[in-house]
């Protein structure tokens, strides 16, 4: 241990600084203030000088004792850290002092130089240039400096885009007066094959842990050896419930079974576990792998499917049966069946339908409407599907078709909607029945109503209107021309002598004789409104309405010429050698007050007058006349 004078010093400056006098300065200074003692005598100076002098030698007494023990305590300090620092020097593991308040490195040891790169200058230790001390600062601020920090991995930056990965501990201390973190860095070592062992080891146990499934190990004698995350949940307390228990682990080669179990929400949940034999790299047994799944919403849904499926299957036999019931009434019934989607695709039919149709059943089947049928009944019928389809409702309709053969068949046609309940689709039934006999005799029955309308109306051998015809005719026609007040003529014609013609010709002849003199009047009226018919017997009359009596005349004078120009033979009579006739004309504008018989009487006066006048003639009469 050596004095040091200069520090000494030091202190005895320090000591002036706070009183600011110099050291001889500050002897008197003491002295003086004994001064104003009154009961101080001049003898006493000499005491008083000597008292000065002691407490001054005291004085100096302690400041250097002080400086003595600072001077111990620095040399037992800086022999502490020698210490420290040689034993830190060749210490294996990079060790390094940094100060706490900026960063500085107070300290690194050899190891640490290396490892970091730093320089050692007189005293003094160097970053590298990478390093600085504000990143050190930074680095170290967020650890608690009284508790220390371990084994904390950071990457510093450095320059060029480089980094250091270090792993450091570190350590309070307080180093030459200063507060200072003492760290033990480690740089980590490359992962030697022992170590990628024990990572992939390590990745093995997280991907079996990341695993749902359970899964655990078994050595050759059944103990456990090896669990997954999943497992240790599920089985908390209660492992040997999990494992399957063989009397020898070894000999099963790779079995599977379903064990219902409660987890540990307490639910209970099926298990399937799957166990593989373990074999080694000499190919003998080391143990087994079980792998358990929790089944449960797998076999909740088989079972359901299960269900599902019997449900179908009963279903589906059902509609069978329906099917098979269904194809054999219609293929029973003569009458056509058939069906087709609401696309118009035929999906059913029986043989007449197919016929109807002018094809066979297999052959219609999957065929479309639109290509079967003609575009016009194509149209009708797409009409009338609509409708069905739309309002739900069966429809009924009549159906005229020609067969392949020729053959024309009327066809009562229903169609009626359906819905397929497996499928949901909808379509419409078709079912025809043949109608043609009823329709033919409906027919008949019409032509043959028709005929006896004609037949009440028509006289039967001349075709002109009978005399039922010629009444009614006469009635409307009198009311509409008392309404109207206009004329009405009547023409009541006979034939001349035709007994005579009858006795010597015979009837037969006189019929046709008849039948000709009716086709003369018909083409004698050329007005719609105007009518012939056959009054009676060999006697005509003729209804001109709205005609005057120069009219109904007009139309007398034609019957006359037109009867000549027929030169109907006949020797037998007395007028003339032909067939002739006499004709009587009246016309009446009808007032309400009157009747239509009026004009018959009128007309058949003025014949009676035309036969009294020698025949082949015509006599007028009208309402003036009377
Ligand atoms: P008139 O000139 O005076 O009329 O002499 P007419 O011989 O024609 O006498 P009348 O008019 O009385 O004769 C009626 C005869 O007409 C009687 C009958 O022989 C004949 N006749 C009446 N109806 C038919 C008939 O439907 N067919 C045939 N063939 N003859 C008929
Ligand atoms: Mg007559
Ligand atoms: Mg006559």
């Amino acid at each position: 241990m050596t004095y040091n004078r200069k520090k000494t010093g030091s202190f005895l400056r320090k000591l002036c600084r706070i009183t600011p006098l110099a050291p001889t300065r500050l002897c008197f200074a003491i002295a003086s203030l004994f001064a104003p003692f009154p009961g101080l005598a001049l003898e006493t100076v000499d005491s008083l000088n000597s008292s000065i002098l002691v407490f001054t030698l005291v004085l100096m007494v302690i400041i250097v004792g002080g400086g003595l023990i600072v001077l111990l305590l620095h040399h037992l300090d800086s022999s502490s850290f020698r210490k420290l620092h040689a034993s830190l020097t060749y210490m294996p593991i990079a060790v390094a002092i940094i100060r706490r308040k900026d960063g500085a490195l107070l300290y690194g040891n050899k190891s640490c130089r290396e490892l970091l790169g730093i320089r050692k200058l007189g005293g003094r230790y160097l970053y590298p240039d990478e390093i600085s001390a504000q990143m050190m600062f930074d680095f170290l601020r967020p650890f608690p400096f009284r508790r220390g920090f371990r084994n904390v991995s950071e990457e510093l930056q450095l320059a060029r885009g480089r980094t250091l990965k270090l792993t450091v501990s570190g350590q309070s201390v307080r180093y030459q007066w200063q507060s200072a973190w003492l760290l033990f860095i480690v740089k980590p070592q490359k992962p030697t094959p022992a170590t990628k062992l024990e990572q992939e080891q390590r990745v093995f146990q997280q991907v079996l842990n990341s695993l749902a499934e359970l899964v655990y190990f078994q050595d050759k004698s059944g103990h456990i050896i090896g669990t997954n995350r999943a497992f240790d949940r599920f089985w908390r307390g209660r492992v040997s419930e999990g494992v399957m228990d063989d009397e020898d682990n070894v000999k099963i080669t790779n079995t599977s079974s379903h064990t219902w179990t409660t987890a540990p929400d307490g639910s209970s949940r099926l298990l399937e576990t799957n166990k593989t034999l373990l074999i080694g790299d000499n190919g003998e047994a080391i143990g087994t792998l079980s792998i358990s799944h929790d089944v449960t919403d797998w076999h909740e849904m088989q079972e359901s499917l299960k269900q599902e499926i019997e449900k179908r299957e009963i279903t589906e036999q059902a509609l069978a049966q329906r099917n098979t019931l269904l194809d054999s009434i219609m293929n029973a019934s003569t009458d056509p069946i058939g069906l087709y989607n609401e696309h118009g695709i035929y999906v059913g039919c029986n043989e007449p339908f197919a016929r109807s149709l002018g094809f066979r059943q297999e052959e219609l089947l999957g065929k479309a409407a639109s290509e079967v049928l003609e575009p016009d009944k194509w149209e009708l019928f797409q009409e009338t599907d609509q409708q069905v389809l739309r309002d739900g409702l069966a429809m009924k309709m009549d159906d005229y078709v020609i067969l392949e053969d020729g053959t024309p068949i009327w066809y009562e046609v229903v169609k009626s909607p359906y819905r397929d309940p497996t499928d949901g689709t909808a379509g419409v039934l078709v079912m025809a029945r043949d109608v043609t006999e009823r329709k033919m005799a409906e027919q008949q029955l019409a032509d043959a109503i028709m005929e006896l309308q004609e037949m009440s109306f028509v006289d039967s051998l001349t075709k002109v209107a009978n005399r039922r015809s010629f009444d009614e005719q006469l009635r409307k026609l009198w009311h509409s021309h008392i309404r109207e007040q206009k004329p009405l003529t009547l023409i009541l014609c006979d034939i001349d002598n035709f007994k005579a013609f009858n006795d010597n010709y015979g009837h037969q002849q006189g019929d046709f004789a008849l039948r000709e003199v009716a086709k003369v009047f018909r083409s004698v009226v050329r007005r719609e409104t105007d009518e012939v018919a056959r009054y009676g017997g060999e006697e005509f009359a003729f209804l001109l309405p709205n005609t005057d009596i120069r009219g109904g005349e007009v139309v007398a004078e034609k019957v006359h010429r037109h009867m000549a120009e027929k030169e109907i033979t006949h020797h037998y009579s007395d007028v003339d050698t032909k067939l002739t006739v006499s004709l009587g004309v009246a016309t009446i504008v009808p007032l309400p007050t009157q009747d239509y018989g009026d004009l018959v009487e009128m007309a058949d006066v003025a014949l009676y007058k035309a036969k009294a006048a020698g025949r082949n003639c015509t006599m007028s009469m009208s309402d003036s006349d009377c």
